[in-house]
């Protein structure tokens, strides 16, 4: 008898020696936070809430009686405003009705796709570090996982065209790609897209895009893959609404693609948990529709880039050489020139030697992968905090220099 929950938690290094299932080094660092009065960089969520009107509106919502089971794909305003905003700021022609699915977070429509497309006999390949569900949902589906790495360069984490291609196989079903991506804060260029779509169109693969971090970008384009020549057809685009108006609890997500790639994926859907949010749905509809969110939504941004340099030159006055991020809320720093070549045990004594917590990149990596080596003595830190946090954070880092 198989225990798919193993697969899991080997494929996401939770597995103990003893067979047992352990914690996830992001509840295991945010608990040695509590613990230490630490300032927690380790888990990315804002500490300050999105824009009041989107909050009355889900409370309107209620009030008006959204409450109960909304459309299994999600209400037709929030399916609407989706198609509006593809179209408005990528200009991608997406039917509302047919090919606009509504989901519980981008999580579920992540993991929905891979359920539904993929089995045991292939593969799905991601970039690496690759943010922590993937391998969860690919080993729940029986796939194979593979990896092509982002690797340090001057010009930031980058994508090597000869890596990527050694990874595909006749075997690549799916690729899973993330831009903006989450935890190196790399926006993948028009040129790099364009060597995924030449593969993916190659291999004939099916392409599912993680873009939850699609507006919080600073001073590069970010560019969905769907826009690229014949990708609309083969590529899933999947959005949420917790990172662009800082409501990460509200878990509205969507996906949208050709109709009979939603289709596949709504089969899933309605049995993973059927409807997503009703008095979120239409709150999201509305800030997705609004130029007054639309601004605070830049205004986020711009901020974001100025917490991102206070946070990179914390890190460097401290020791850590730090590679710039175009987006998201995430810097890696590597430790090694600090003597700590292993980011793991670095995390675990961050807050006694200075009172911040962060979570080491292994824990994005597969273990024995070449991204794990090159990147065992990196950590992520957030800077989706207020600035007097960053500050102070910023002061006890120099502890270590
Ligand atoms: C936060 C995050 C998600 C999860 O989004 P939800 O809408 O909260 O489910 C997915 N992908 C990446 C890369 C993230 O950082």
């Amino acid at each position: 008898m198989t225990s798919r929950w193993r697969d899991v938690a080997h494929a996401t290094g939770l597995l103990a020696d003893d067979g047992t299932p352990r914690a996830t080094i992001f509840a295991e660092m945010s608990a040695l936070a509590v613990r230490t009065g630490a300032i927690n960089l380790g888990q990315g969520f804002p500490d300050v809430d999105g824009p009041a009107s989107v909050a009355d509106a889900a409370r309107a919502a209620i009030a008006d009686g959204a409450n109960q089971y909304p459309p299994g794909p999600g209400i037709p305003a929030l399916r609407h405003a989706i198609a509006d905003h593809q179209r408005r700021h990528y200009g991608l022609v997406v039917d509302p009705d047919r090919e606009v699915l509504v989901t519980t977070g981008a999580t579920e429509a992540l993991a929905a796709a891979v359920l539904a497309l993929v089995g045991p006999a292939d593969e799905v390949l991601t970039l690496e570090p690759f943010y922590d569900s993937y391998a969860a949902v690919i080993a729940m589906a029986g796939a194979t996982h593979t990896t092509a790495p982002l690797a340090a360069t001057p010009d930031g984490f980058r994508l090597d065209e000869a890596a990527l291609t050694a990874a595909f196989t006749d075997r690549t079903r799916l690729v899973l790609l993330n831009t903006p991506h989450n935890p190196t804060g790399t926006v993948l260029t028009p040129d790099e897209l364009a060597v995924v779509a030449r593969l993916a169109r190659q291999h004939d693969a099916i392409v599912v895009t993680d873009e939850v971090y699609e507006h919080l970008t600073f001073g590069v384009p970010h560019v969905p893959i769907a826009t690229l020549a014949d990708m609309a057809e083969r590529t899933l685009t999947i959005s949420s609404a917790g990172k662009t108006l800082s409501f990460t609890g509200w878990k509205v997500g969507w996906v949208h693609g050709p109709a009979h790639l939603v289709d596949a994926v709504r089969t899933v859907k309605q049995f993973l948990t059927y409807v997503s949010g009703a008095p979120f749905q239409p709150a999201v509809a509305f800030a997705l529709g609004d130029p007054g969110v639309q601004a605070w939504v830049d205004e986020l941004a711009a901020s974001l880039a100025r917490r991102r340099d206070l946070l990179c030159d914390g890190l460097t006055a401290a020791g850590f050489d730090v590679v710039r991020p175009d987006g998201t809320y995430f810097v890696l720093a590597d430790a090694s020139r600090l003597g700590h070549g292993d980011g793991a045990a670095l995390c675990r004594d961050l807050p006694s030697l200075a009172g911040v917590v962060g979570v080491p990149v292994s824990a994005f990596t597969r273990a024995g992968s070449s991204a794990d080596s090159a990147l065992a003595s990196w950590v992520r830190f957030t800077f989706v905090k207020r600035d007097e946090v960053l500050h102070e954070a910023v002061a006890r880092l120099q502890r270590l220099a």
